[in-house]
């Protein structure tokens, strides 16, 4: 089912990190056996000191737009 919304990043994170350990997504995928931190496809995750987001996993549950320290997250209509 296409979603109706999805989250968008804006360029003032500033790489802490705190987005990647309170999505329950990636929380899901590091339950696995097999997880793997570098070959996980995470739904957000830092690079290069800023947060990226995979569309394909993310579910726009906004949980992390919440936490973000610098309002860096925001959910918007897809
Ligand atoms: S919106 Fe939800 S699923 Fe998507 S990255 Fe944020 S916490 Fe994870
Ligand atoms: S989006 Fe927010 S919570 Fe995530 S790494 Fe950037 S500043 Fe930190």
């Amino acid at each position: 089912m296409a979603k109706d919304k999805k989250l968008m990043q804006s360029d003032i994170c500033n790489g802490c990190g705190i987005c990647v350990s309170v999505c329950p997504q990636n929380i899901k995928l590091s339950k696995a056996d097999d997880f793997d931190v570098n070959k996980a496809k995470l739904a957000i995750s830092v690079t290069m000191g800023a947060a990226v987001i995979d569309q394909n996993v993310c579910i726009a549950c906004g949980i992390c737009t919440r936490n973000c320290p610098v309002s860096s997250l925001t959910i918007v209509p897809a």
